[in-house]
């Protein structure tokens, strides 16, 4: 059976060795392969993979482009992006790894939510989901933000939307603070002095490794989530519509190898 991840780049993306040891712990004749595709060769190449692969995962920058040539699944299509792939339907699994992470941990509203890519879109339907009202977005670039705003509006939400300079007068607004985008990921850091961060009760970041972000905010004392719950809990939802979650017990394992 064959699996693959597209996105680009894909040098950090950890799935390949999570997916294809556990596919050997259990013993499942399955290879998971990684395929980096170019924005300016998604159109060209994406028909063969829904044609190739069983099952694939969409990653950075290509949730959102892949929608139209996948059958998508109700969530997916409210969401507008998709993560897993199975047999030419579209999943999105980010928003229940994003609620199962979140384990009994309450969210302070109101939230500032920073990125508006696939993971930014995923984790709004997931604070939805818990009944969040009170959401500040705030993007790089404001229009993709503020069409964000207007697709969550028909499920009733009302995002505040920002620009990324004003980023510490959102957060001061707020009490949660929600990094879906890839800056830290090369210890970038997000444009926030930490003295605008100590009122907030929560830092939930997307990045799996360790951030500035996590960094400053596990200093100052903040409840921090990294991306690591987040990846595992898709993980298994992509699994389960894979039909591969054979022994639960045994991916779990392997994740904690892969992931430490
Ligand atoms: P997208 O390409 O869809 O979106 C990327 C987002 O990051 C956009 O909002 C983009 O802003 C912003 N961004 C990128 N570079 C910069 C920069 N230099 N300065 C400011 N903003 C920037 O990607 P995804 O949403 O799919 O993924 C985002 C991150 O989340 C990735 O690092 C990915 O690995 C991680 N992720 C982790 C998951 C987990 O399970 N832990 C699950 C899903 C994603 P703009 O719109 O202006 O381009």
């Amino acid at each position: 059976m064959k699996f693959s991840i597209i996105g680009y780049p894909l040098a950090h993306s950890l799935s390949p060795r999570i997916y294809n040891t556990y596919f050997e712990r259990i013993s499942v004749n399955a290879r998971y392969t990684p395929l980096e595709i170019k924005p300016e060769e998604f159109e060209e190449r994406i028909w063969e993979v829904v044609r190739d692969f069983r099952g694939f995962n969409v990653t950075i920058p290509h949730k959102e482009r892949v929608t139209p040539f996948v059958e998508l699944d109700e969530e997916s299509r409210i969401i507008g992006a998709v993560n897993c792939v199975c047999e030419g339907k579209g999943h999105n699994t980010d928003w229940i790894g994003f609620l199962r992470s979140l384990r009994d941990i309450k969210l302070v509203e109101p939230v500032t939510v920073v990125g508006a890519g696939g993971a930014a879109r995923a984790i709004v339907f997931g604070l939805a989901k818990l009944n969040v009202k009170n959401i500040h977005l705030v993007n790089r670039t404001i229009e993709r933000a503020k069409h964000m705003a207007k697709l969550f509006s028909s499920i009733g939400l009302r995002i505040k939307v920002w620009d990324l300079p004003s980023l510490s007068r959102a957060v001061c607004e707020s009490y949660t603070l929600i990094n879906t985008t890839s800056l830290g990921l090369k210890g970038e850091n997000l444009p926030l002095k930490p003295d605008e961060m100590c009122h907030l009760t929560l830092v939930y970041d997307v990045i799996y490794s360790e951030t500035p972000l996590q960094t400053v905010a596990r200093k100052m004392g903040i409840p921090v989530v990294d991306g690591k719950a987040m990846l595992y809990h898709q993980a298994v939802e992509n699994l389960k519509i894979w039909r591969l979650l054979k022994d639960p017990k045994a991916f779990e394992e392997v994740f904690k190898e892969v992931v430490s």
